[in-house]
């Protein structure tokens, strides 16, 4: 994984408030190029940031560092913000009440007019995931599981302001599919104690191997 360039944008909380982040965020940057991009993140008065840019070439900036929450699709705890973190579609914001910037890290593909990322975003992209998880891994040992609830669209965080970002066009089949282990190198394998259909069940295991010590989750898939 190669950064072209590293910044400081001014738009971020230093830190993540104690929250380990485990969901990666994906957008795309309506009406904007890199260059407007760029000076926009580095301005205070944009308060709006991001942990990476990548260009229409494939090229990946980083904008704020990954122990930092930038200030990308953050939530409020107000009910009846337009922002408000109950009115998330994603399961995993919706039980969190806290800001989603806190546990979230923020990848912006430049996209101007709306037409859909390039090839050579895609493929930098899925690298940029892979580089996420792995230093994630290392800094706060927690793995980001490779599903659609922990590698999300904006619009899934804040469905009433950003319904369109990234948009019907965004290539999530392909993103996806490149995350998913190629050799038998690359797989992962999980010890599994249950399987319900009953969430509270699979709750109360989760929460009886946490209180043990267990660093246990839930996956949810259609049975
Ligand atoms: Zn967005």
């Amino acid at each position: 994984m190669q950064i072209k360039a590293t910044y400081n944008s001014p738009n971020h909380y230093n830190g993540r408030k104690g929250y380990k982040p485990d969901m990666i965020v994906c957008h795309v940057t309506a009406g904007d190029t890199f260059k407007s991009t760029y000076w926009w993140f580095l301005n205070p008065k944009a308060q709006t940031g991001s942990h990476f840019v990548v260009d229409k070439n494939g090229d990946v900036y980083q904008f704020n560092k990954l122990t930092d929450g930038a200030w990308c699709n953050g939530t409020s705890l107000t009910v009846g913000n337009k922002r408000y973190y109950g009115s998330a579609t994603n399961p995993i914001v919706k039980s969190r009440r806290t800001n989603a910037n806190y546990y979230t890290y923020s990848i912006e593909f430049v996209d101007k007019d709306g037409s859909g990322i390039t090839q050579a975003q895609i493929d930098s992209g899925i690298e940029l995931i892979k580089y996420i998880i792995a230093e994630n891994k290392k800094l706060y040992g927690v793995d980001i599981p490779i599903d659609r609830q922990h590698i999300v669209g904006h619009c899934e965080i804040n469905p009433i302001t950003k319904p369109l970002c990234p948009g019907k066009l965004f290539p999530w089949n392909k993103i996806m599919a490149g995350l998913v282990p190629q050799s038998q190198d690359d797989y992962i394998y999980r010890v599994q104690v249950g399987a319900f259909s009953n969430k509270n069940n699979a709750e109360n295991l989760k929460a009886e191997l946490n209180s043990k010590g267990y660093p246990a989750y839930i996956v949810s898939q259609k049975g």
